[in-house]
């Protein structure tokens, strides 16, 4: 027996600190997946103690068992279909009543459950004293009192489980006490439990008890599953019509009266085994909030923090930045000395090194931007932010918890597109996914921050900045669009909690940007990767010598504008521009050619429009493929001033066609991975879609801005 594993699900409300939990009980032993079908993330782990062994399973946070958000989905159909051994559930107990309307539901389902009575402390703080003896009596459940965060009670919680275990599971599962309903309600489900009860297969599968209330709650998902019974359409119509009745009965709908009866029943459980020593006189999060969410005050200082938080990120971040980047320039600069000079070289030096070491410089600015992020939401701030900027997001149709998806979006596309998960209604989820590309994410970073720094070195810090409202507006705009059009509709309302303000961790800190940033790390390894080698093939096939009279052309040329030139000068001119004919001769080159006719309305040449083309492949390499399109030295590009020099130094690049050129990188469709991450949340339908729409409106307003820009200047 020693040697059977038991599969655990840890569940609870959002924010009850199942995540904590769950890391305190494995540790390091744990590993990142995904839920079969959608990217809702799944952590696992297996731990051994005592010669046991427990199979651990972080869910999603649920209010409920009535599915509305893919989250709620995904716990549900994994308690349902994958029947773990047992639930253990995280309950918040500064919040017990609505924590336990939940657990309320796992009883009902049958499957025996653990309640860890997680955030003790801040109970204790406030003066709420729990007996949990008395409530695991009224409930007939265990009850564990735990600290997530501080790892305090996991033993307990583990003993737990093991003497449930040995008492054996269908003995818990019959000493949880289950809620009555009320003699109308009760009457309805004896019938429709005699009913379920034939079919001794569908019983196996799902418990009598919870499947009745379902029905009579008008559940979907539960008809959808009645299906199977052997007399589903007879069962269905009893159900419906019992629930019909009971809404005429009590004047209000069926589920609102089951619900009502559950808190009826967690109150009384509570009331008694609840104690509030003191009511907190002074409470300081309402005192911080009195500030924070006034009316007029909320909004401008949500602005600030953003302000600030962006400040912070830069001024920070400049420093391992430029240490990166020196280091990267060091290697480049040792393998030019220590290789002789080969395709290979250039390979390692041109295509590797410039491309996955330009991205990995700004992996410190990511850490940071989501290291700050971070903190803000552990700390509380991002659902008062969430709050204070619902009315104006309401006004284009989003939903004031768009917010943070979107100032994820700052950071990279692929983890903001995956919080758009949270939001409740499906069209809020795909609006918010669709616009959140919009935000002007960390790899278009480099681009506006050259070209702004090249042609308006006076302004290039504004000048990003206003590229970054670019996107916040164009985001904006597009949702109330798209709201108005493929989305048709009203944002579901508001329904969200201001938790506590709380202390962040800094373990917990350190785990969410670990999760944020190993993404992005992982795709420069392997995306960006192959990108860079596929642009540095492409750049350097096929093979191109000058000829000897195009090199005396060259120089001849440059002779001719600086007369009385040194041998040196000419010699380096000639070679450049034989490097850069190399380059208009291989497959780049042609393509870039070919294709140029389509830019040309909104101003780019043939070697703007091979950037963009390579940028939706990963916006990291545009910076390295101008640098290998304009040929600069290899040991320079690193430092971007040869390559600043260098398209400052191109007739063709105007400050208009610098600034139509960031607009355009800042608007077309994001980067494969962000795309992948498209498909997998919404599908081919909507990737489709968001692709479109994005090259549609870069195209167009690129166009419009560089005409309207030639007619001004
Ligand atoms: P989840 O949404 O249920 O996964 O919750 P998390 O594990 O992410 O925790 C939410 C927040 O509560 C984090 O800031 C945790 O550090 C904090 N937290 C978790 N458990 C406890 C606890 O027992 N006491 C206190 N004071 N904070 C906790
Ligand atoms: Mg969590």
């Amino acid at each position: 027996m020693s040697e059977q594993k038991l599969r655990i699900a840890i569940a609870g409300n959002p924010n009850a600190g199942k995540t904590s939990l769950f890391n305190a009980l494995t540790g390091a032993h744990h590993k990142v997946g995904n839920y079969p079908g959608v990217t809702v993330e799944k952590l696992e782990g297996v731990i051994s103690r005592n010669g046991r062994q427990y199979h651990l399973i972080d869910l999603p946070g649920i209010y409920g068992l009535t599915a509305y958000s893919i989250d709620e989905v995904v716990a549900r159909d994994f308690i349902l279909d994958e029947k773990p051994d047992l639930i253990v559930d995280v309950l918040d107990s500064t919040n017990l009543e609505r924590n336990l309307y939940l657990c309320l539901q796992f009883q009902e389902l049958g499957v025996p459950v653990i309640g860890a009575l997680n955030m003790t402390d801040e109970a204790e703080a406030k003066g709420i004293r729990i007996n949990e003896k008395t409530l695991s009596a009224s409930l007939g459940i265990p009850l564990v009192k735990t600290v997530g965060s501080k790892s305090k009670g996991m033993d307990e919680l583990l003993d737990c489980v093991d003497a449930l275990n040995d008492s054996g599971r269908d003995a818990a599962r019959g000493a949880a006490h289950t809620v009555t309903y009320g003699m109308e309600i009760e009457s309805k489900l004896e019938i429709l439990q005699t009913m379920i009860r034939a079919d001794a297969a569908f019983i196996k599968k799902y418990p009598e008890r919870w499947l009745a209330v379902k029905l009579l709650e008008k559940d979907s998902d539960a008809y959808k599953r009645l299906k199977e019974h052997e007399r589903a359409q007879e069962i269905g119509a009893f159900a419906k019509e019992a629930s019909l009745w009971l809404d005429k009965h009590y004047g209000k709908d069926a589920e609102i009266v089951v619900s009502e009866q559950r808190y009826g029943y967690i109150r009384g459980a509570v009331q008694e085994s609840l104690q509030i020593i003191k009511a907190p006189d002074f409470s300081l999060t309402e005192a911080i909030d009195r500030v924070i969410m006034n009316r007029f005050l909320a909004l401008p200082l949500f602005v600030a923090v953003l302000w600030l938080l962006f400040q912070l990120t830069f001024a920070v971040g400049q420093y391992p930045m430029d240490w990166l980047e020196g280091f990267f320039t060091f290697l480049s600069d040792a393998l030019n000395n220590v290789m002789p000079d080969t395709l290979f070289r250039s390979l390692l030096v041109d295509g590797v090194i410039g491309g996955v070491g330009g991205v990995l410089s700004f992996v410190p600015l990511i850490v940071i931007l989501f290291c700050l992020l971070s903190i803000l939401e552990d700390v509380g701030y991002m659902a008062r932010a969430a709050f204070a900027s619902d009315k104006l997001l309401h006004a284009f149709g989003l939903h004031g918890q768009s917010v943070f998806p979107m100032m994820l979006g700052f950071g990279c596309s692929v983890p903001a597109i995956m919080a758009a998960r949270t939001l409740k209604s499906q069209r809020d989820r795909i609006l918010t996914a669709l616009i959140t590309p919009l935000m002007s994410c960390g790899a278009k970073l480099p681009v506006h921050v050259l070209l702004a720094a090249a042609f308006f070195p006076e302004n290039a810090a504004n000048m990003v900045i206003l590229l970054y409202g670019c996107g916040v507006v164009l985001s904006l705009l597009s949702a109330f669009v798209l709201r108005k059009t493929a989305l048709r509709g009203e944002p579901t309302p508001f329904v969200m909690e201001l938790p506590p303000y709380r202390a962040p961790t800094v373990r917990g800190v350190l785990w969410h940007v670990w999760e944020k940033t190993s993404r992005y790390i992982k795709k420069a390894g392997t995306i960006i990767l192959a990108a860079s080698i596929l642009v540095w093939l492409i750049t350097t096939f096929p093979r191109y010598e000058p000829s000897p009279e195009e090199m005396q052309a060259f120089a001849a040329t440059y002779l001719e504008n600086n007369p009385g030139a040194d041998e040196e000068a000419v010699a380096a001119y000639a070679e450049v521009s034989g490097e850069q004919l190399a380059v208009e001769h291989s497959y780049a080159g042609r393509i870039g050619h070919f294709i140029a006719p389509v830019f040309k309305p909104m101003g780019f040449d043939w070697k703007l429009a091979t950037a963009s083309v390579i940028g939706i492949v990963a916006k990291e390499v545009i910076v390295s493929t101008l640098g290998i399109l304009y040929r600069v030295g290899a040991e320079e590009s690193e430092e971007n001033e040869g390559l600043r020099a260098a398209i400052t130094g191109d007739p063709h690049m105007t400050p208009l066609v610098a600034f139509v050129f960031m607009l355009f990188t800042l608007i077309a469709p994001p980067c494969l991975a962000a795309l992948a991450t498209i498909k997998a949340e919404l599908g081919w339908k909507w990737l489709g879609f968001e692709y479109a729409f994005l090259l549609l409106l870069g195209g167009v307003l690129s166009v419009i801005i560089y005409q309207i820009g030639l007619l001004l200047v």
